[in-house]
């Protein structure tokens, strides 16, 4: 069965071909986190769409390779950087940590790469890139000195969002004072320095400057997975304008297709409204874990809606995800049980409720999560009524649990296990306390790191410190 999936450029859905049909190797593009303030989970569910995509890809056999961004220079990074009186890298180091531990903490696979826009090398090529579109009539640099994208020139420009550029051309030009461009909807691909942007700036042949945020996503792209890319995703409001002006940047330069499928996921709600830094109406991963629920409860919350279907936000929907999580946990338990100690062999082969292959197919049908939720569930209350009539034999409950393994290499909704704590780190952990009692802020800060520099995460909580370890995925020097 092929894979199905709604691609944004067309508004269809498109069977899913990639570029390399032989080696099955698909490149992947996913625009990352604005490193300006903590992300919040509005963005997770983001990030937890891609994860199922790459992870469903994956268990139907496609080698994918994943290319994360971080955007490290924008204007709210500058803003944020300026007000917190902070060098830009080391403003931003923070929130590029934050995002680690949290994206670790909700189970979300790393990418292969986490290029970051400040990153030396790619300016240059943004340079370089900026450069060729102007030696194409493609941009041009203002009055203000800014370089700006041409859309009159880009015959495709709208595509993408479906967007009529005749409305935009309809209001007019904007009174020359007021408007440097020369149509209001050229973007900016390099930003002249002002006094604002204070030591942030690099050298261009337009003067100083900086560059624009969309044009980091083209150059960090085709550097990393070449001029043509299977899929590119991000959620809905990066339709218009990033993806857009993406489009129109990178084939500006290659004159070929960019991405074969625009994928996008609907926002995170609260109370009917996207959950916004600016709205104000946001949670991070550490505010819901200091609510009590795991990151793999709100691993569940935010995967288990269909990724183009808007999912409000809830405390109930978080207590529904922890009781859906207790039937899975006390099915495996059964399971298990069975499949150690054996069941009394009363059934016959065809009284056993059979695996079917639906979790995958719906997976493959636009990556449709509550129809192969659905179809868990129902395999739960099969077994689960087969277990309770002692109907369920051992080969049966291992198919089973084989069957889960697979399923949940999508999934990643096992729970977790308990480690044995290294003397060392309880050790450090218990001076920590000592330091926290005795108001030492500097020194438990101190220990933290110790703890976290030998592979272990120390969390407060109502019941005092908490110790888990970390996961390997993520770049060791940003964690
Ligand atoms: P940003 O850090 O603002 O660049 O956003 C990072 C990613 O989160 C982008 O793919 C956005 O489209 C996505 N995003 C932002 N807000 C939401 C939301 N409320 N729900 C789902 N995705 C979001
Ligand atoms: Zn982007």
């Amino acid at each position: 069965m092929s894979l199905r999936f709604f691609n944004t450029y067309s508004r269809k859905i498109e069977e899913f071909e990639p570029r390399d049909l032989v080696d099955r190797a698909i490149t992947m593009y996913t625009c990352g986190p604005t490193v300006y303030s903590r992300a919040h989970i509005g963005n997770f569910r983001a990030y937890i769409f891609e994860d199922l995509l790459q992870r469903h890809l994956e268990l139907r056999g496609y080698k994918v390779h994943r290319v994360m961004n971080i955007t490290d220079v924008e204007d709210k990074t500058i803003r944020g950087a300026r007000e917190a009186k902070l060098p830009l890298t080391k403003f931003t180091e923070q929130f590029k940590k934050a995002f680690f531990q949290d994206a670790e903490t909700l189970r979300i696979k790393s990418a292969n790469e986490f290029p970051a826009a400040t990153e030396q090398r790619y300016i240059d090529r943004m340079i370089d890139m900026i450069g060729e579109l102007t030696a194409r009539g493609l941009a041009y640099q203002a009055d203000d000195k800014s370089v700006y994208f041409r859309i009159n020139k880009f015959p495709n420009y709208g595509k993408l969002a479906h967007f009529d550029l005749t409305q935009l051309q309809s209001t007019g030009r904007v009174k020359h004072d007021e408007y440097d461009k020369e149509h209001i909807g050229d973007f900016a691909l390099w930003k002249a320095w002002d006094d604002e942007d204070g030591d942030v700036k690099w050298d261009s042949p337009w003067g100083a400057g900086r560059p624009g945020w969309h044009i980091e996503c083209s150059a960090m792209s085709t550097a990393l997975l070449g001029d043509q890319i299977d899929i590119h995703c991000g959620g809905v409001d990066n339709i218009f304008p990033h993806h857009e002006a993406e489009i129109a940047q990178s084939e500006g330069v290659t004159g070929k297709k960019f991405v074969r499928y625009w994928l996008h996921c609907a926002h995170l709600l609260v109370d009917g409204q996207k959950m916004a830094k600016s709205l104000g109406n946001f949670y991070t991963v550490p505010d819901v874990i200091a609510k009590d629920y795991t990151g793999r409860e709100l691993r569940y919350a935010l995967l288990r809606v269909h990724y183009r279907v808007p999912l409000n936000f809830t405390w109930k929907g978080m207590q529904e995800a922890r009781e859906s999580l207790d039937r899975i946990d006390e099915w495996l338990a059964r399971l298990r049980e069975i499949a150690k100690v054996g069941n009394v062999q009363r059934s016959t082969p065809n009284a056993q409720p059979s695996i079917r292959p639906d979790f995958e197919t719906a997976l493959d049908d636009d990556l449709n999560i509550s129809a192969a939720l659905g179809f868990l569930f129902e395999s739960i209350r099969e077994t689960n009524r087969a277990m309770d009539e002692n109907m369920l034999d051992t080969a049966s409950a291992k198919a089973w649990l084989d069957w889960w393994q697979r399923i949940n290499t999508v999934l990643d909704l096992e729970p977790e296990t308990d480690t044995v704590v290294p003397q060392a780190v309880t050790q450090l952990a218990e001076e920590r306390e000592k330091a926290r009692r005795e108001k030492n802020w500097k020194l438990s800060d101190e220990l933290r790191d110790r703890i976290s520099a030998i592979g272990w995460e120390v969390r407060d909580t109502k019941d005092g410190q908490k110790l888990t370890p970390r996961g390997g995925f993520y770049p060791q020097n940003l964690r």
